[in-house]
């Protein structure tokens, strides 16, 4: 049976209330030794589901009004007896109570270990678990929804389907290859192939989904390039809608990058203001234009601004050859000018050019539909099965691969065993990915990444 663990689960902050969670088999009876009910009755003969207001105790006495909120196994968040202790948020007071919970027996709680324990009760599976730090780490409307999709179980029940499927298949093709002479419908290998396809579809669709979704949950790493003057302080103020960056109107005041993380649209775009990327003899902006092109190479997203007030120079160009083939937007900014340059370029060296005046606001909604479209984010269903980690990314690639090398095995009559092989691998990678058939150091690492207290 596992011990009886504790921690503070709202942040290390001062707050209007914190909470400190206990979790285990003498849940109760811990909080019993910590709390006293205003009515007398003990926790440990509450039923589920209810609240008691009193005040937490240590040796020396009361500490703090709170209420509890006792949870039954298994209808609490981990399925085991649940004490949750609403207190006045106070980091002192907070620290004082969770002492005295130590004190009456629980231990300290381990990073994510509340929702490990809820994992190992199969209160959620592993895609599910890892919503959860999907879910408190969301920064806007998109990313919430899809962490509260998978949340719900939307890539779980996907992934299931499949796996039920194939493990069907590698039954029938079981008893087939063993009871030759029992009455079983007849293997047929074109029918199983057609049922490998379809697998093999819906894990290409949602390998294919990855990189939008990364985008909108986790953001992009974005590069605003041009020549010095171009308006890249200015676009990058308007986008995080105020005065960062240090705008002038002498050439190479940026003279390293400025990190913001601002919104566009329904993106997040971690937003890189860069140096021009002009031949300088300072070398203190030599160094600037030397990681802005580092910066560039790396990007997921580069805005390449140009000045519509000027015709293209040979920098313009250079920007617009390092741009090629890379997820760009050109940016032709100061369109409340009278234009100067020549589009024609510009238009065919990157996807999508907008016309923008970064100084007064206008074209702002056509770059954020042209950045969607680069990064393939418009329309993104944000209920529908996502891949959201790299772990199950992994996953799903290994069983596609497993399902190509089944399809191979079929189509070029290798024998049954060969098949029945390669059905077995996708169908570990599949119950790896949901954490029906996790080894422990998988789901160790797991829930390393959560904070304590979740
Ligand atoms: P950077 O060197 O590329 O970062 O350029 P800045 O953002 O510092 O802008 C250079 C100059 O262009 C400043 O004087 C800005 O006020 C001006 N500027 C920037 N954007 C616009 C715009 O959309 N329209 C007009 N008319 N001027 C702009």
């Amino acid at each position: 049976m596992s011990h009886t663990i504790a921690a503070i689960a709202t942040p290390q902050a001062a707050g209007g209330i914190g909470v400190i969670r206990i979790s285990g088999p003498e849940a109760l009876q811990v909080a019993d030794q910590v709390f006293r009910a205003a009515d007398g009755r003990l926790l440990s003969q509450s039923k589920g589901y209810h609240a008691h207001f009193g005040r937490v105790f240590n040796m020396d006495g009361p500490i703090d009004e709170a209420i509890a909120l006792v949870f039954r196994a298994p209808h609490s968040y981990t399925g085991e007896d649940v004490v949750e202790l609403s207190c006045h948020g106070g980091l002192f007071l907070m620290q004082q109570a969770l002492r005295a919970v130590f004190c009456a027996g629980a231990s300290p709680a381990g990073a994510g270990e509340f929702t490990k324990r809820a994992f190992l009760n199969g209160k959620l599976d592993l895609t599910q678990a890892e919503s959860v730090m999907s879910l408190i780490g969301a920064q806007g409307g998109q990313a919430a929804r899809a962490a509260l999709s998978a949340h719900d179980g939307a890539l779980s029940r996907e992934i299931r389907r499949l796996s039920q499927s194939l493990i069907k298949a590698a039954a029938h093709m079981a008893a087939w290859a063993d009871y030759p002479e029992e009455e079983l419908p007849e293997l047929r290998l074109d029918a199983l192939a057609g049922d490998f396809d379809a697998a093999k579809q819906t894990l290409s669709a949602l390998l294919a989904r990855f990189d939008a979704g990364r985008a909108v949950t986790q953001g992009v790493d974005t590069v605003i390039a041009g020549r010095p003057n171009v308006g890249k302080s200015t676009l990058m103020n308007l986008l995080a809608g105020g005065e960062r960056s240090i705008v002038t109107s002498y050439a190479g005041t940026t003279r390293d990058i400025v990190e913001e993380t601002v919104r566009l649209g329904d993106l997040l775009l971690h937003l890189a203001d860069t140096a021009g990327l002009r031949e300088t003899e300072d070398p203190v902006e030599r160094i600037g234009v030397s990681r802005a092109r580092q910066r560039l190479e790396r990007a997921q997203l580069i805005l390449a601004v140009f000045d519509a007030n000027e015709p293209l120079t040979g920098e313009d160009f250079q920007l617009l050859d390092a741009c090629q083939g890379r997820p760009c937007v050109a940016v032709v900014n100061k369109s409340d000018l009278p234009q100067q340059l020549d589009v024609a370029p510009v238009r065919a060296a990157v996807p999508e050019t907008v016309f923008l005046s970064a100084a007064q606001g206008g074209g702002y909604e056509a770059l954020c539909a042209a950045a969607a479209r680069v990064l393939g984010t418009e329309g993104f269903d944000p209920a529908a099965p996502l891949l959201a980690t790299e772990r199950q990314r992994d996953c799903c690639r290994r069983a596609l691969a497993c399902l190509e090398e089944a399809l191979e095995a079929i189509t070029s009559g290798i024998t049954l065993d060969a098949v029945t092989v390669c059905t077995d691998g996708a169908i570990a990678a599949l119950l790896e990915l949901t954490g029906e058939k996790a080894n422990e150091a998988i789901v160790d690492e797991v829930f390393s990444s959560f904070c304590v207290g979740k």
